[in-house]
Protein backbone atom coordinates (compact mmCIF):
# COMPACT_ATOMS: atom_id res chain seq x y z
CA UNK A 1 0.00 0.00 0.00
CA UNK A 2 1.23 3.82 -0.49
CA UNK A 3 0.52 5.73 2.68
CA UNK A 4 1.59 8.88 3.33
CA UNK A 5 5.01 8.80 0.57
CA UNK A 6 5.81 5.16 1.49
CA UNK A 7 5.33 1.78 0.58
CA UNK A 8 4.05 -0.21 3.63
CA UNK A 9 2.82 -3.22 4.48
CA UNK A 10 -0.60 -3.73 6.36
CA UNK A 11 -0.47 -2.71 10.03
CA UNK A 12 -2.04 -6.02 10.84
CA UNK A 13 0.59 -8.31 8.95
CA UNK A 14 -2.00 -9.41 7.03
CA UNK A 15 -1.66 -9.94 2.79
CA UNK A 16 -3.93 -11.82 0.12
CA UNK A 17 -2.97 -13.64 -2.48
CA UNK A 18 -3.33 -12.33 -6.27
CA UNK A 19 -4.22 -14.57 -9.16
CA UNK A 20 -4.30 -14.73 -13.16
CA UNK A 21 -8.11 -15.52 -14.06
CA UNK A 22 -7.12 -17.44 -17.20
CA UNK A 23 -5.11 -20.22 -15.57
CA UNK A 24 -5.78 -19.67 -11.66
CA UNK A 25 -1.80 -19.15 -11.54
CA UNK A 26 -0.95 -16.90 -7.97
CA UNK A 27 0.42 -13.43 -8.97
CA UNK A 28 1.72 -12.40 -5.95
CA UNK A 29 0.70 -11.01 -2.78
CA UNK A 30 -0.63 -8.03 -1.43
CA UNK A 31 -1.43 -6.23 1.60
CA UNK A 32 -4.83 -6.88 3.29
CA UNK A 33 -5.56 -3.21 4.70
CA UNK A 34 -8.49 -2.57 7.34
CA UNK A 35 -9.88 0.22 9.00
CA UNK A 36 -6.97 1.47 10.84
CA UNK A 37 -4.57 1.96 7.44
CA UNK A 38 -7.94 3.50 6.10
CA UNK A 39 -7.45 6.17 8.64
CA UNK A 40 -4.07 6.92 8.23
CA UNK A 41 -4.37 7.25 4.46
CA UNK A 42 -7.17 9.56 5.35
CA UNK A 43 -4.87 11.51 7.97
CA UNK A 44 -2.07 11.80 5.20
CA UNK A 45 -4.32 13.36 2.41
CA UNK A 46 -6.08 15.55 5.24
CA UNK A 47 -2.38 16.33 6.26
CA UNK A 48 -1.00 17.34 2.64
CA UNK A 49 -3.90 19.24 1.41
CA UNK A 50 -3.50 22.54 2.39
CA UNK A 51 0.12 22.64 0.62
CA UNK A 52 -1.28 20.48 -2.56
CA UNK A 53 -4.54 22.78 -2.79
CA UNK A 54 -2.02 25.34 -2.80
CA UNK A 55 0.22 24.98 -5.86
CA UNK A 56 -0.29 26.62 -8.82
CA UNK A 57 -2.66 25.04 -11.56
CA UNK A 58 0.52 25.11 -13.45
CA UNK A 59 2.80 22.97 -11.20
CA UNK A 60 -0.55 20.67 -10.91
CA UNK A 61 -0.20 20.37 -14.82
CA UNK A 62 2.81 19.87 -15.13
CA UNK A 63 2.80 16.75 -12.78
CA UNK A 64 -0.01 15.42 -14.59
CA UNK A 65 2.10 15.80 -17.86
CA UNK A 66 5.09 13.48 -16.62
CA UNK A 67 2.65 11.36 -15.17
CA UNK A 68 1.24 10.85 -18.98
CA UNK A 69 4.58 10.46 -20.26
CA UNK A 70 5.63 7.98 -17.89
CA UNK A 71 2.59 5.86 -18.42
CA UNK A 72 3.18 5.90 -22.05
CA UNK A 73 6.65 4.85 -21.61
CA UNK A 74 5.33 2.11 -19.58
CA UNK A 75 2.64 1.13 -21.39
CA UNK A 76 3.81 -2.33 -22.32
CA UNK A 77 4.64 -3.62 -19.65
CA UNK A 78 1.24 -2.09 -17.86
CA UNK A 79 -0.48 -4.06 -21.03
CA UNK A 80 0.68 -7.35 -19.69
CA UNK A 81 0.43 -6.92 -16.43
CA UNK A 82 -3.06 -6.16 -17.05
CA UNK A 83 -4.19 -9.31 -19.26
CA UNK A 84 -2.11 -11.72 -16.33
CA UNK A 85 -4.02 -10.30 -13.40
CA UNK A 86 -7.43 -9.04 -15.13
CA UNK A 87 -7.76 -11.41 -18.42
CA UNK A 88 -8.60 -9.27 -21.61
CA UNK A 89 -6.53 -9.81 -24.27
CA UNK A 90 -3.04 -8.12 -24.84
CA UNK A 91 -4.69 -5.72 -27.69
CA UNK A 92 -7.15 -4.54 -25.17
CA UNK A 93 -4.60 -4.24 -22.63
CA UNK A 94 -2.63 -1.56 -24.76
CA UNK A 95 -5.83 0.27 -26.02
CA UNK A 96 -6.46 0.76 -22.09
CA UNK A 97 -3.41 1.53 -21.07
CA UNK A 98 -3.65 4.34 -23.94
CA UNK A 99 -6.92 5.36 -22.85
CA UNK A 100 -5.82 5.67 -18.97
CA UNK A 101 -3.08 7.84 -20.01
CA UNK A 102 -5.31 9.84 -22.43
CA UNK A 103 -6.99 11.33 -18.76
CA UNK A 104 -3.97 12.09 -17.56
CA UNK A 105 -2.80 14.55 -20.43
CA UNK A 106 -6.26 15.81 -20.79
CA UNK A 107 -6.85 16.90 -17.15
CA UNK A 108 -2.80 17.90 -17.20
CA UNK A 109 -4.75 20.77 -19.54
CA UNK A 110 -7.79 20.64 -17.83
CA UNK A 111 -5.96 21.97 -14.76
CA UNK A 112 -4.98 25.36 -16.10
CA UNK A 113 -8.84 25.88 -17.32
CA UNK A 114 -10.69 26.24 -14.18
CA UNK A 115 -11.49 29.75 -13.98
CA UNK A 116 -13.77 31.99 -11.97
CA UNK A 117 -16.29 35.09 -12.88
CA UNK A 118 -16.86 38.88 -12.36
CA UNK A 119 -20.66 38.93 -11.94
CA UNK A 120 -23.41 41.86 -12.08
CA UNK A 121 -24.39 43.62 -8.56
CA UNK A 122 -27.59 45.93 -8.43
CA UNK A 123 -25.39 47.99 -6.25
CA UNK A 124 -22.44 50.32 -7.08
CA UNK A 125 -20.23 49.89 -4.37
CA UNK A 126 -20.32 46.34 -4.43
CA UNK A 127 -18.61 43.31 -7.18
CA UNK A 128 -19.06 39.97 -7.02
CA UNK A 129 -16.59 37.32 -7.66
CA UNK A 130 -16.72 33.78 -7.61
CA UNK A 131 -14.26 31.56 -8.35
CA UNK A 132 -13.53 27.22 -7.86
CA UNK A 133 -11.99 25.72 -5.07
CA UNK A 134 -11.06 22.14 -4.54
CA UNK A 135 -13.61 19.63 -2.60
CA UNK A 136 -10.65 19.04 -0.20
CA UNK A 137 -10.11 14.85 0.72
CA UNK A 138 -11.31 12.48 -2.19
CA UNK A 139 -11.93 8.96 -1.52
CA UNK A 140 -12.33 7.31 -4.29
CA UNK A 141 -13.40 3.03 -5.18
CA UNK A 142 -12.60 1.58 -8.52
CA UNK A 143 -13.59 -2.25 -10.12
CA UNK A 144 -11.42 -4.82 -11.77
CA UNK A 145 -12.59 -4.94 -15.12
CA UNK A 146 -10.86 -1.45 -16.40
CA UNK A 147 -8.42 -1.81 -13.63
CA UNK A 148 -5.72 1.35 -14.49
CA UNK A 149 -8.08 3.71 -16.52
CA UNK A 150 -11.22 3.55 -14.05
CA UNK A 151 -7.74 4.92 -11.43
CA UNK A 152 -6.84 7.62 -13.81
CA UNK A 153 -10.53 8.76 -14.36
CA UNK A 154 -10.54 10.03 -10.87
CA UNK A 155 -7.06 10.70 -9.99
CA UNK A 156 -6.23 12.59 -13.27
CA UNK A 157 -9.30 15.18 -12.15
CA UNK A 158 -8.55 15.12 -8.61
CA UNK A 159 -5.32 15.81 -8.54
CA UNK A 160 -5.66 18.54 -11.31
CA UNK A 161 -8.18 20.40 -9.28
CA UNK A 162 -6.13 20.66 -6.13
CA UNK A 163 -7.70 17.66 -4.17
CA UNK A 164 -5.73 14.68 -2.18
CA UNK A 165 -6.82 11.55 -2.26
CA UNK A 166 -7.20 8.11 -0.56
CA UNK A 167 -7.92 5.26 -2.94
CA UNK A 168 -9.37 1.85 -2.67
CA UNK A 169 -9.03 -0.81 -5.58
CA UNK A 170 -10.83 -3.79 -6.23
CA UNK A 171 -9.93 -7.04 -4.78
CA UNK A 172 -8.85 -8.45 -7.90
CA UNK A 173 -6.83 -6.18 -9.42
CA UNK A 174 -4.59 -4.88 -6.97
CA UNK A 175 -1.16 -5.12 -9.11
CA UNK A 176 -2.80 -2.42 -11.95
CA UNK A 177 -3.46 -0.26 -9.37
CA UNK A 178 0.31 -0.50 -7.61
CA UNK A 179 1.59 0.15 -11.11
CA UNK A 180 -0.60 2.79 -11.94
CA UNK A 181 0.69 4.40 -8.64
CA UNK A 182 4.03 3.94 -9.07
CA UNK A 183 4.09 6.20 -11.96
CA UNK A 184 2.13 9.12 -10.10
CA UNK A 185 5.01 8.62 -7.58
CA UNK A 186 7.95 8.38 -10.16
CA UNK A 187 6.17 11.70 -11.71
CA UNK A 188 7.06 13.60 -8.15
CA UNK A 189 3.76 13.45 -6.26
CA UNK A 190 4.42 15.12 -2.64
CA UNK A 191 4.16 13.01 0.08
CA UNK A 192 0.57 12.56 1.38
CA UNK A 193 -1.30 13.53 -1.79
CA UNK A 194 -2.14 10.24 -2.88
CA UNK A 195 -2.82 6.91 -0.87
CA UNK A 196 -3.53 3.67 -1.90
CA UNK A 197 -5.08 1.02 0.55
CA UNK A 198 -5.60 -2.61 -0.49
CA UNK A 199 -7.89 -4.74 1.41
CA UNK A 200 -9.61 -8.32 0.96
CA UNK A 201 -12.77 -6.80 2.41
CA UNK A 202 -13.91 -3.69 1.43
CA UNK A 203 -16.49 -3.26 3.71
CA UNK A 204 -14.70 -1.66 6.91
CA UNK A 205 -12.98 0.41 4.42
CA UNK A 206 -15.62 1.93 2.67
CA UNK A 207 -17.35 2.29 6.36
CA UNK A 208 -13.94 4.16 7.02
CA UNK A 209 -14.35 6.22 3.65
CA UNK A 210 -18.16 7.16 4.21
CA UNK A 211 -17.64 7.91 8.58
CA UNK A 212 -15.22 9.93 7.85
CA UNK A 213 -16.07 13.92 8.22
CA UNK A 214 -12.50 15.00 6.74
CA UNK A 215 -13.23 12.94 3.70
CA UNK A 216 -15.49 15.56 1.41
CA UNK A 217 -15.99 13.74 -1.68
CA UNK A 218 -16.73 9.52 -2.41
CA UNK A 219 -16.38 8.69 -6.26
CA UNK A 220 -16.86 4.96 -6.96
CA UNK A 221 -17.25 3.03 -9.62
CA UNK A 222 -18.93 -0.31 -9.54
CA UNK A 223 -22.28 -2.14 -9.29
CA UNK A 224 -25.85 -0.43 -8.28
CA UNK A 225 -25.98 -2.13 -4.99
CA UNK A 226 -22.60 -1.24 -3.58
CA UNK A 227 -23.02 2.61 -4.99
CA UNK A 228 -26.47 2.85 -3.92
CA UNK A 229 -25.57 1.37 -0.39
CA UNK A 230 -22.44 3.47 0.31
CA UNK A 231 -24.21 6.36 -1.05
CA UNK A 232 -27.09 5.94 1.85
CA UNK A 233 -23.66 6.10 4.29
CA UNK A 234 -21.96 8.86 2.69
CA UNK A 235 -24.95 11.18 2.86
CA UNK A 236 -24.54 10.93 6.54
CA UNK A 237 -21.46 13.44 6.25
CA UNK A 238 -23.02 15.04 3.28
CA UNK A 239 -20.32 13.72 1.20
CA UNK A 240 -20.34 15.06 -2.47
CA UNK A 241 -20.88 11.61 -4.52
CA UNK A 242 -19.88 10.61 -8.23
CA UNK A 243 -20.99 7.10 -8.28
CA UNK A 244 -20.56 5.69 -11.76
CA UNK A 245 -22.64 1.79 -11.89
CA UNK A 246 -24.10 -0.52 -14.07
CA UNK A 247 -26.02 -0.73 -17.29
CA UNK A 248 -28.10 -2.42 -19.14
CA UNK A 249 -27.70 -1.19 -22.78
CA UNK A 250 -30.12 -1.29 -25.99
CA UNK A 251 -28.92 -1.81 -29.25
CA UNK A 252 -31.32 -0.58 -31.58
CA UNK A 253 -31.26 -1.13 -35.74
CA UNK A 254 -33.78 0.42 -36.91
CA UNK A 255 -35.46 -0.90 -40.52
CA UNK A 256 -33.56 1.46 -42.87
CA UNK A 257 -30.05 0.17 -41.25
CA UNK A 258 -27.53 -2.19 -42.81
CA UNK A 259 -28.17 -5.24 -40.85
CA UNK A 260 -24.25 -6.46 -41.90
CA UNK A 261 -22.64 -3.39 -40.96
CA UNK A 262 -24.89 -3.29 -37.68
CA UNK A 263 -24.45 -7.02 -36.98
CA UNK A 264 -20.35 -6.83 -37.19
CA UNK A 265 -20.59 -3.55 -34.99
CA UNK A 266 -22.34 -5.78 -32.33
CA UNK A 267 -20.05 -8.67 -32.73
CA UNK A 268 -17.13 -6.62 -32.12
CA UNK A 269 -18.88 -3.73 -29.15
CA UNK A 270 -20.52 -7.14 -27.17
CA UNK A 271 -17.39 -8.86 -26.64
CA UNK A 272 -14.83 -6.58 -25.88
CA UNK A 273 -13.54 -6.93 -22.18
CA UNK A 274 -15.93 -10.55 -22.66
CA UNK A 275 -18.84 -8.54 -21.98
CA UNK A 276 -17.46 -7.21 -18.64
CA UNK A 277 -18.02 -3.67 -19.51
CA UNK A 278 -21.09 -1.21 -17.84
CA UNK A 279 -21.80 -0.35 -21.49
CA UNK A 280 -21.59 -3.15 -23.08
CA UNK A 281 -24.90 -3.98 -25.07
CA UNK A 282 -27.66 -5.71 -23.50
CA UNK A 283 -30.56 -5.68 -25.51
CA UNK A 284 -29.90 -5.95 -29.41
CA UNK A 285 -33.27 -5.05 -30.68
CA UNK A 286 -33.56 -5.65 -34.43
CA UNK A 287 -37.02 -5.52 -36.24
CA UNK A 288 -38.03 -8.39 -37.99
CA UNK A 289 -37.29 -7.38 -41.70
CA UNK A 290 -33.58 -7.81 -40.69
CA UNK A 291 -33.40 -10.47 -38.30
CA UNK A 292 -31.94 -12.97 -40.25
CA UNK A 293 -29.25 -11.17 -42.20
CA UNK A 294 -28.33 -9.59 -38.88
CA UNK A 295 -28.34 -12.95 -36.97
CA UNK A 296 -26.42 -14.82 -39.51
CA UNK A 297 -23.89 -12.04 -39.67
CA UNK A 298 -23.50 -11.88 -35.58
CA UNK A 299 -23.56 -16.16 -35.63
CA UNK A 300 -20.61 -16.43 -38.10
CA UNK A 301 -18.39 -13.18 -36.52
CA UNK A 302 -19.03 -15.43 -32.71
CA UNK A 303 -18.14 -18.66 -33.91
CA UNK A 304 -15.09 -17.08 -35.16
CA UNK A 305 -13.84 -15.77 -31.51
CA UNK A 306 -11.35 -17.72 -30.07
CA UNK A 307 -11.37 -17.91 -26.61
CA UNK A 308 -8.30 -18.12 -23.91
CA UNK A 309 -5.55 -16.70 -22.59
CA UNK A 310 -5.36 -12.94 -23.45
CA UNK A 311 -1.42 -13.69 -23.69
CA UNK A 312 -2.23 -15.72 -26.89
CA UNK A 313 -2.01 -14.31 -29.98
CA UNK A 314 -5.44 -14.43 -31.69
CA UNK A 315 -7.13 -14.25 -28.34
CA UNK A 316 -11.08 -12.16 -28.83
CA UNK A 317 -12.21 -13.29 -25.48
CA UNK A 318 -10.06 -13.80 -22.44
CA UNK A 319 -11.56 -15.25 -18.92
CA UNK A 320 -14.38 -13.74 -16.56
CA UNK A 321 -13.49 -12.64 -12.97
CA UNK A 322 -14.10 -15.31 -11.36
CA UNK A 323 -15.90 -18.55 -11.07
CA UNK A 324 -19.41 -16.83 -9.51
CA UNK A 325 -19.09 -14.64 -12.61
CA UNK A 326 -19.36 -17.61 -14.78
CA UNK A 327 -21.88 -18.70 -12.73
CA UNK A 328 -24.12 -15.63 -13.55
CA UNK A 329 -23.52 -15.81 -17.15
CA UNK A 330 -24.63 -19.38 -16.91
CA UNK A 331 -27.94 -18.80 -15.08
CA UNK A 332 -29.13 -16.11 -17.46
CA UNK A 333 -28.48 -18.43 -20.22
CA UNK A 334 -29.85 -21.26 -19.12
CA UNK A 335 -33.09 -19.04 -18.08
CA UNK A 336 -33.32 -17.85 -21.17
CA UNK A 337 -32.91 -21.51 -23.01
CA UNK A 338 -35.87 -22.36 -20.54
CA UNK A 339 -38.43 -20.14 -21.34
CA UNK A 340 -37.70 -20.39 -25.49
CA UNK A 341 -34.48 -18.59 -26.72
CA UNK A 342 -32.61 -20.23 -29.28
CA UNK A 343 -29.03 -20.46 -28.68
CA UNK A 344 -27.54 -21.06 -31.79
CA UNK A 345 -23.64 -19.98 -30.85
CA UNK A 346 -22.03 -21.31 -27.52
CA UNK A 347 -24.29 -21.52 -24.54
CA UNK A 348 -21.59 -23.26 -22.15
CA UNK A 349 -18.96 -22.96 -19.38
CA UNK A 350 -15.45 -24.00 -20.96
CA UNK A 351 -13.77 -26.36 -18.66
CA UNK A 352 -11.47 -28.74 -20.81
CA UNK A 353 -7.92 -28.16 -21.97
CA UNK A 354 -6.20 -24.79 -22.20
CA UNK A 355 -9.95 -23.42 -20.11
CA UNK A 356 -9.64 -25.81 -17.39
CA UNK A 357 -7.87 -24.16 -15.01
CA UNK A 358 -9.55 -20.55 -15.35
CA UNK A 359 -12.99 -18.37 -15.70
CA UNK A 360 -13.87 -19.13 -18.81
CA UNK A 361 -17.65 -18.99 -20.50
CA UNK A 362 -18.22 -19.63 -24.43
CA UNK A 363 -19.14 -16.53 -26.85
CA UNK A 364 -22.91 -16.88 -27.20
CA UNK A 365 -25.82 -15.45 -29.15
CA UNK A 366 -29.55 -15.74 -27.96
CA UNK A 367 -32.26 -15.44 -30.08
CA UNK A 368 -35.98 -14.78 -29.51
CA UNK A 369 -34.71 -13.11 -26.23
CA UNK A 370 -37.93 -11.61 -24.06
CA UNK A 371 -39.20 -9.58 -21.86
CA UNK A 372 -39.77 -12.53 -18.65
CA UNK A 373 -36.02 -14.01 -19.55
CA UNK A 374 -33.78 -12.76 -16.49
CA UNK A 375 -31.51 -11.57 -18.93
CA UNK A 376 -33.57 -9.04 -20.15
CA UNK A 377 -33.02 -6.83 -17.24
CA UNK A 378 -30.31 -7.57 -15.49
CA UNK A 379 -26.78 -6.96 -16.29
CA UNK A 380 -24.61 -10.30 -17.77
CA UNK A 381 -21.39 -8.86 -17.59
CA UNK A 382 -20.32 -11.55 -19.79
CA UNK A 383 -20.34 -12.79 -23.36
CA UNK A 384 -23.84 -13.31 -24.19
CA UNK A 385 -25.38 -10.98 -27.29
CA UNK A 386 -28.83 -11.40 -26.45
CA UNK A 387 -31.25 -10.80 -29.67
CA UNK A 388 -34.76 -9.68 -29.68
CA UNK A 389 -36.83 -9.29 -32.83
CA UNK A 390 -39.40 -6.24 -33.26
CA UNK A 391 -42.01 -5.10 -35.20
CA UNK A 392 -42.64 -1.11 -34.52
CA UNK A 393 -39.97 1.45 -35.14
CA UNK A 394 -42.08 3.92 -33.84
CA UNK A 395 -42.62 1.77 -30.15
CA UNK A 396 -38.49 0.96 -30.24
CA UNK A 397 -36.95 3.35 -28.16
CA UNK A 398 -40.13 3.21 -25.39
CA UNK A 399 -38.63 -0.24 -24.86
CA UNK A 400 -35.13 0.42 -25.11
CA UNK A 401 -35.79 3.11 -22.23
CA UNK A 402 -38.06 0.66 -19.50
CA UNK A 403 -34.90 -0.35 -18.11
CA UNK A 404 -33.36 1.39 -14.72
CA UNK A 405 -30.79 1.89 -15.75
CA UNK A 406 -29.36 4.79 -17.96
CA UNK A 407 -25.95 4.37 -18.86
CA UNK A 408 -25.25 3.41 -22.55
CA UNK A 409 -27.75 2.87 -26.02
CA UNK A 410 -26.76 2.05 -29.38
CA UNK A 411 -28.39 3.02 -32.61
CA UNK A 412 -28.11 1.84 -35.96
CA UNK A 413 -29.64 3.65 -39.41
CA UNK A 414 -28.61 5.77 -42.40
CA UNK A 415 -31.32 8.03 -41.40
CA UNK A 416 -30.56 11.38 -39.93
CA UNK A 417 -33.77 11.95 -38.75
CA UNK A 418 -34.47 8.79 -36.97
CA UNK A 419 -30.64 9.13 -35.65
CA UNK A 420 -31.90 12.55 -33.80
CA UNK A 421 -35.29 11.76 -32.39
CA UNK A 422 -33.58 8.24 -31.22
CA UNK A 423 -30.56 10.87 -29.70
CA UNK A 424 -33.48 12.89 -28.54
CA UNK A 425 -35.47 10.55 -27.25
CA UNK A 426 -33.06 7.74 -25.27
CA UNK A 427 -32.54 8.16 -21.85
CA UNK A 428 -29.04 7.29 -21.42
CA UNK A 429 -25.92 8.93 -20.85
CA UNK A 430 -23.93 8.10 -23.69
CA UNK A 431 -25.40 7.18 -27.06
CA UNK A 432 -23.61 5.57 -30.20
CA UNK A 433 -25.12 6.02 -33.59
CA UNK A 434 -23.61 4.17 -36.27
CA UNK A 435 -20.69 4.41 -33.24
CA UNK A 436 -19.58 1.52 -31.13
CA UNK A 437 -16.95 3.42 -29.45
CA UNK A 438 -18.59 6.31 -27.74
CA UNK A 439 -16.35 7.11 -25.45
CA UNK A 440 -13.39 9.44 -25.64
CA UNK A 441 -10.84 11.51 -22.42
CA UNK A 442 -12.49 14.34 -23.80
CA UNK A 443 -16.04 13.61 -23.33
CA UNK A 444 -18.42 13.36 -20.47
CA UNK A 445 -19.08 9.52 -19.04
CA UNK A 446 -21.95 8.72 -16.85
CA UNK A 447 -25.46 7.53 -16.72
CA UNK A 448 -28.98 8.32 -15.28
CA UNK A 449 -31.28 6.47 -13.46
CA UNK A 450 -29.17 3.69 -11.19
CA UNK A 451 -26.36 4.01 -13.68
CA UNK A 452 -25.11 6.75 -11.48
CA UNK A 453 -24.79 10.25 -10.39
CA UNK A 454 -22.15 12.08 -11.61
CA UNK A 455 -20.19 12.36 -15.36
CA UNK A 456 -16.00 11.72 -15.24
CA UNK A 457 -14.11 12.96 -18.43
CA UNK A 458 -14.64 16.05 -20.56
CA UNK A 459 -14.70 19.23 -18.90
CA UNK A 460 -17.24 17.99 -16.57
CA UNK A 461 -14.79 15.82 -15.34
CA UNK A 462 -12.75 18.14 -13.03
CA UNK A 463 -15.86 20.10 -11.88
CA UNK A 464 -16.68 16.72 -9.75
CA UNK A 465 -13.79 18.04 -7.28
CA UNK A 466 -14.33 21.30 -7.56
CA UNK A 467 -17.00 23.51 -5.46
CA UNK A 468 -18.11 27.74 -5.73
CA UNK A 469 -16.79 30.19 -3.96
CA UNK A 470 -18.93 33.53 -3.96
CA UNK A 471 -16.95 36.91 -2.94
CA UNK A 472 -19.41 39.94 -2.33
CA UNK A 473 -16.73 42.73 -2.23
CA UNK A 474 -18.40 46.40 -0.81
CA UNK A 475 -15.73 48.44 -2.16
P1 LIG B 1 -18.51 -4.10 -7.05
O1 LIG B 1 -19.51 -3.05 -6.73
O2 LIG B 1 -18.64 -5.41 -6.41
O3 LIG B 1 -17.06 -3.60 -6.70
C1 LIG B 1 -16.59 -2.33 -7.08
C2 LIG B 1 -15.66 -1.85 -6.03
O4 LIG B 1 -16.39 -1.66 -4.84
C3 LIG B 1 -14.51 -2.79 -5.69
O5 LIG B 1 -13.36 -2.03 -5.42
C4 LIG B 1 -15.00 -3.44 -4.41
O6 LIG B 1 -13.95 -3.87 -3.58
C5 LIG B 1 -15.72 -2.29 -3.77
N1 LIG B 1 -16.68 -2.64 -2.75
C6 LIG B 1 -17.53 -3.70 -2.70
N2 LIG B 1 -18.24 -3.64 -1.56
C7 LIG B 1 -17.83 -2.54 -0.88
C8 LIG B 1 -18.18 -1.94 0.35
N3 LIG B 1 -19.11 -2.46 1.14
N4 LIG B 1 -17.53 -0.82 0.72
C9 LIG B 1 -16.59 -0.27 -0.07
N5 LIG B 1 -16.22 -0.78 -1.24
C10 LIG B 1 -16.84 -1.90 -1.64
O7 LIG B 1 -18.52 -4.17 -8.63
P2 LIG B 1 -17.51 -4.97 -9.55
O8 LIG B 1 -18.04 -6.33 -9.65
O9 LIG B 1 -16.11 -4.80 -9.13
O10 LIG B 1 -17.64 -4.17 -10.92
C11 LIG B 1 -18.62 -4.46 -11.84
C12 LIG B 1 -19.70 -3.38 -11.83
O11 LIG B 1 -19.14 -2.10 -12.06
C13 LIG B 1 -20.71 -3.58 -12.91
O12 LIG B 1 -22.00 -3.44 -12.41
C14 LIG B 1 -20.39 -2.47 -13.90
O13 LIG B 1 -21.44 -2.12 -14.71
C15 LIG B 1 -19.89 -1.41 -13.03
N6 LIG B 1 -19.02 -0.49 -13.75
C16 LIG B 1 -19.50 0.75 -14.01
C17 LIG B 1 -18.73 1.66 -14.70
C18 LIG B 1 -19.27 3.02 -14.97
O14 LIG B 1 -18.51 3.91 -15.27
N7 LIG B 1 -20.55 3.26 -14.86
C19 LIG B 1 -17.46 1.31 -15.12
C20 LIG B 1 -16.98 0.03 -14.84
C21 LIG B 1 -17.79 -0.85 -14.13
Amino acid sequence: MFIDGAWVEARSGQTFDVTNPATGEMLGTVPAGDATDATSAIDAAHNAFPAWSSTTAYERSRLLYRAWELMTERSEELAQLMTSEQGKPLKASRAEVKYAADFLIWFAEEAKRVTGEWLPSQRPDQRFLSVKAPVGVVAAVTPWNYPISMLTRKMGPALAAGCTLVLKPAEATPLCARATFEVFVDAGMPDGVINLVTAADPGPIGDVFTGDPRVAKLTFTGSTAVGRALAAKSAVNLQRISVELGGHAPFIVFPDADPVHAAKGAAALKFLNAGQACISPNRLYVPTSLRSAFEETLCSRVEKLQTGNGMDEGIGVGPLVNDSAVSKVEMQVEDAREKGAGVPVGGVRLTEGEHANGHFFAPTVLTDVCDGMAIYREETFGPVAPVIGYEDPEQVVELANDTNYGLAAYVYTRDIAVAMRAFEGLRFGIIGINDVNPTSASVPFGGMGDSGIGREGGHEGISEYLETKTGGFAI
